[in-house]
Formats: structure tokens, C-alpha cells, sequence
């Protein structure tokens, strides 16, 4: 790990449940966060852009990352999408003095949160029930049939691991759960 004293704050959830929208949010909000910009092979969604949302890369150039033991964690989140932490973003970002802010999967955010220990918090984002969790994924008009399917089994498997996460905040009423976000990031920073 980089001698840096950075700080991470982790958010995961499954699919839908609201936790890129309480990142944008934290990140709007204080200017001492900086986002941790994963590498994927899935395609890029309209209004995407290489390298703020994602680093877009093809399946081989993903696997030459893994060559060269590029990521802090990676996995397979869906079948034939590759997701990953660069070990080089988290460097750059310790290095310029602020903190980072990850979005990633459970299975992610519990690896990560083992990675950092106590230089992390790790927040685990619950919808209000998974009819809730369908419903923002059909309104959010990203996913197909198929990937819906394949987002809300996962999201299933996943709440069960609620429990490895430092805290969790149930994202029912969006503007009371962003400001319990912006608390619990405060008092986090506050403690170190
Ligand atoms: P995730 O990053 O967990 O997949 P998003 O932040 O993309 O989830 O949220 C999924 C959809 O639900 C988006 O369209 C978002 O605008 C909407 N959303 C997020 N939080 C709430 C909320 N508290 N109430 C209603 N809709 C929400
Ligand atoms: P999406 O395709 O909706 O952008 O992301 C799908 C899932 O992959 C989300 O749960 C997202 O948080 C997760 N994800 C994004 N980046 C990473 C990463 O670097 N590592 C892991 N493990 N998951 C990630």
C-alpha cells in the first residue's frame, strides 16, 4: 500500500439500489474526494466517457493488466464483464493529497475493505425491498431484459453480506439518505 495518508470510503450494493447516485452526490459535495475510476470490458452506455466513468477496455488489453498485476482487486461481476481497481488510480489520487471514493460490487467493496482495513470505511447501500431495487432499474432505462435478470438474481445472493460492511444505509427516501451519507463520511474524516 502507498505510504500516503489517504483515506477510502467504499459504497456497494447491488444493482440499483441507488449508491452511484450517493457517490455523485459525495463527490459534488467535497472537494477532498476523488473517484475511483475502475477498468471494465462491458461496452459504454450513452453519456459514458473513457476514463471519468470507466476505463473502456477491451478483453485483451484487460487481461494484459492482469499480466502485469495491475489491480488492487478484479472480477468477473457478470459473465464476460470484467471489472477492476487499478492499483495506479488509488496511487494518483493518495498522491494528490485526497481522499477515494470507490462504487463497486459487494464482492468488490469486501476485498477492498480487506485490502485498506481501518484506512477504509465501507458502506453497504440497501434498497427498501427488491421490488423497489426492479422498479429504479427499469426506470434508470440501462438494461435489457436479460441483464435486468441477471442484475436482480445477483442483487438476491448479495444482500446477504450486508454484514461485512462497516455500516449500511438503507437509500429509501433519497434526500435523508444523502445526508446520512455526507455524515457518516464527515465523521470518518473527523476520526483520523
Ligand atoms: P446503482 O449505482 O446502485 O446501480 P443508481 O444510483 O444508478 O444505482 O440508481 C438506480 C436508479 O434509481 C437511478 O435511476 C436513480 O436515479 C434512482 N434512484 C436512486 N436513489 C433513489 C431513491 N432514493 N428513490 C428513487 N429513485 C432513486
Ligand atoms: P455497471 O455495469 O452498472 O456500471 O456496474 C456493474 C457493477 O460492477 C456495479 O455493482 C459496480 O459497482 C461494479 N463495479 C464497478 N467497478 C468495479 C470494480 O472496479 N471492481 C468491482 N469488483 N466491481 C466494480
Amino acid at each position: 500500500m502507498p505510504p500516503s495518508p489517504g483515506r477510502a470510503i467504499i459504497f456497494s450494493a447491488p444493482s440499483g439500489s441507488g449508491k452511484t447516485t450517493l457517490v455523485h452526490h459525495l463527490l459534488s459535495s467535497n472537494t477532498n474526494l476523488s473517484f475511483s475510476v475502475s477498468a471494465t470490458t462491458r461496452s459504454k452506455r450513452r453519456k459514458e466517457m473513457h476514463g471519468s466513468d470507466y476505463y473502456f477496455f477491451t478483453p485483451p488489453e484487460f487481461r494484459q493488466k492482469l499480466q502485469e498485476d495491475a489491480f488492487i482487486e478484479w472480477e468477473e461481476v457478470y459473465p464476460d464483464c470484467y471489472y477492476g481497481t487499478l492499483k495506479s488510480e488509488i496511487d494518483e489520487i493518495w498522491a494528490n493529497g485526497k481522499n477515494v471514493i470507490f462504487d463497486v460490487d459487494v464482492k468488490g467493496g469486501i476485498n477492498l475493505k480487506k485490502y485498506f482495513g481501518d484506512r477504509a470505511l465501507a458502506v453497504f447501500v440497501r434498497p427498501p425491498s427488491l421490488a423497489v431495487l426492479e422498479e429504479r432499474l427499469k426506470a434508470r432505462n440501462t438494461e435489457t431484459p436479460e441483464s435486468l435478470q441477471k442484475r436482480i438474481s445477483k442483487a438476491e445472493y448479495e444482500l446477504k453480506f450486508e454484514d461485512l460492511f462497516d455500516v449500511t444505509v438503507v437509500n429509501d427516501d433519497l434526500t435523508q439518505a444523502k445526508q446520512e451519507v455526507q455524515k457518516l463520511y464527515a465523521n470518518f474524516i473527523d476520526q483520523q
